[in-house]
């Protein structure tokens, strides 16, 4: 049995690490004691969740081009609707197969991509499309990952506690942004800042008096 040579206690399982304080285990692993669970839900659901969701903003992204015409200002961003499927489909298969590292996953996406646009717009002269398009687009992408995500996998309160947290960071980044008068069109920040208000909305009301329990369990209210 593994063995924390810090708390001097015995652990069961495949721990690396002591549970109780972090330090590196010695001796050999022997089997955990309990069945491992798996994650509750059905493949097909989630694709098929995933496509409809793909598909309509497509199609709301055509629509919105045929109604605004094409000549208008920051209307070329529709064509970067791609990015926002790629990423809301990046962060479902993430909390499909690794859920536990879910959120600190998207705040390096958010934070890679963001930062290489923002190379990228600073290498070919300033023009601000990196944190005017591309912050929204992923921010809001990832909360409706995220949304995805709680509605077909089967996730458990303390996930949807830091689902609600995330979904607030990842609002208020481009909402900052805007505040700071670095964005040149107000309407992809205000449209992720607006979804991150309703999302947070809808998972407090899916789970809200559990949510608010735990909540003020963790902050001993
Ligand atoms: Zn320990």
């Amino acid at each position: 049995m593994r063995r924390c040579p810090d708390c001097t206690v015995e652990v069961e399982g495949e721990w690396a690490r002591c549970p109780l304080c972090g330090t590196t285990l010695v001796g050999e692993p022997v089997p955990g004691p309990y069945p491992t669970v798996p994650l509750r839900f059905s493949r097909r659901r989630v694709l098929r969740v995933l496509f409809l969701t793909s598909l309509a903003v497509i199609v709301l992204s055509f629509l919105a081009q045929l109604l605004f015409g094409r000549d208008q200002d920051g209307i070329g961003a529709l064509r970067s609707v791609w990015l926002g499927i790629v990423t809301t489909w990046l962060v479902v298969v993430m909390a499909v197969s690794k859920r536990r590292n879910l959120a600190k996953f998207i705040v390096y996406l958010v934070v890679l991509a963001g930062g290489v646009c923002v190379y990228w717009d600073y290498l070919s002269g300033w023009s601000g499309w990196s944190l005017t398009f591309v912050v929204p687009i992923v921010c809001a992408a990832s909360i409706v990952g995220l949304l995805i995500t709680a509605r077909v996998v089967r996730i458990e309160v303390g996930d949807y506690v830091v689902y609600s947290g995330l979904t607030v960071l990842l609002g208020l980044t481009p909402i900052l942004f805007l505040a700071l008068g670095w964005v040149g069109t107000v309407i992809p920040s205000a449209i992720c800042g607006g979804l991150s208000v309703a999302a947070v909305v809808l998972l407090l009301t899916v789970r809200g008096g559990i949510v608010r329990h735990e909540l003020a369990k963790r902050l001993h209210l």
